[in-house]
């Protein structure tokens, strides 16, 4: 085991290190006679005291995974070994490391536990790339906000979420004001880099935890409130207008001032069964429609209430 290329090390049945191989000294740079003999193993991982995979088999507490480790088997079968994934801290590299951990028990005859052995990935590589692909899928590339994909996905289950609890859900359409001739007079470049201006204030007026900031597409955004009633949801949607207006971008070509303006459609319902996301849409979709019919720079609300 000394000389394996997969960092290991093994605890007794006490949970005393016992092994603690070359590999496992190099991810950790920790050596072995710092905690050989001892149950100090999780400095190697962590700056606070907590068990590692090897401890939590060995003493069977395996009900402590879902707290300590972002993924991990199925405890079930824990007599077979765990596995679990995690960020390590690794306080003696000072590198976080995405390690993938791999526990397994080893018995005497008389099935009593001799030994833990523990070894060790670096998944950090593997696991930024798979953020980063994820990030890919579920983020717009020009603003960072949500793309149209997760809007619809969010949309989608928020709906059936409120429906389950009788809750209210409200949907802004938020569109900025004669955007094609922003794009005319000062050309596609600063066309979008205003939208990038646009999101940011859409990422800092929409906070709340479950509320959710997309790019519906083209000049066009959207933030989905779950639990939010139209009032609620008017006031958010003033604030996102008069951020974006006090940004004072230049606009000289708009016709309804001097600079860049937002109209937004409210809606809120509390969905029934005989609707669906779709109609909510629309419905916020009109409400843009009669924002822009009625001056634009304004937010125009309204209920969807089911048919009788
Ligand atoms: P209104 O006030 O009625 O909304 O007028 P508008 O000109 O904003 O409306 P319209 O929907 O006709 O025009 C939207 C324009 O937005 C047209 C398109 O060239 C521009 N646009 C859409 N997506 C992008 C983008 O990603 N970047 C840039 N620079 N422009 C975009
Ligand atoms: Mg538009
Ligand atoms: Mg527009």
């Amino acid at each position: 085991m000394q000389h394996l290329v997969v960092p290991t090390f093994v605890l007794d049945a006490d949970r005393r290190v016992i092994i603690w191989n070359k590999a496992c000294e190099r991810l950790t740079g920790v050596p072995a006679s710092e905690v050989l003999g001892s149950s100090d193993h999780w400095r190697a991982f962590y700056e606070e005291p907590r068990h590692c995979l090897a401890d939590i088999l060995a003493l069977g507490r395996t009900e402590e995974l879902d707290s300590l480790y972002a993924a991990h088997s199925e405890p079930g079968e824990a007599a077979h070994g765990l596995r679990a994934e995690n960020w390590c801290i690794m306080p003696k590299v000072k590198k976080r490391l995405y390690l993938a951990i791999d526990a397994g028990p080893i018995y005497d005859e008389d099935g009593q536990l001799m030994a833990v052995v523990e070894t060790l990935r670096d998944n950090t590589e593997q696991k930024l790339a798979q953020m980063a692909l994820h990030s890919l899928a579920i983020k717009d590339g020009l603003t960072g906000l949500a793309n149209r994909r997760s809007f619809d996905e969010t949309l989608e289950a928020d709906w059936l979420h409120a429906m389950r609890e009788g809750a209210p859900l409200s949907l802004l359409l938020i569109d900025v004001d004669h955007f094609k001739l922003y794009n005319d007079t000062y050309g596609h470049q600063k066309g979008d880099s205003c939208l990038r201006h646009v999101a940011e204030v859409m990422t800092k007026q929409v906070f709340r935890p479950a509320d959710l900031a997309a790019r519906y597409g083209g000049e066009e955004f959207a933030v989905i409130m779950p639990m939010t009633d139209l009032d609620g949801a008017v006031r958010v949607a003033e604030r996102i207008r008069i951020a974006v207006s006090d940004l004072e971008l230049p606009h000289s070509a708009s016709q309804t001032t001097d600079r860049v303006t937002l109209s937004v459609g409210a809606a809120t319902v509390v969905p029934t069964m005989d609707q669906n996301p779709t109609d909510l849409i629309n419905h916020a979709d009109a409400a843009l429609y009669r924002a822009k019919h009625s001056g634009r720079n304004r937010v125009v609300g309204g209920e969807l209430v089911a048919a009788e």
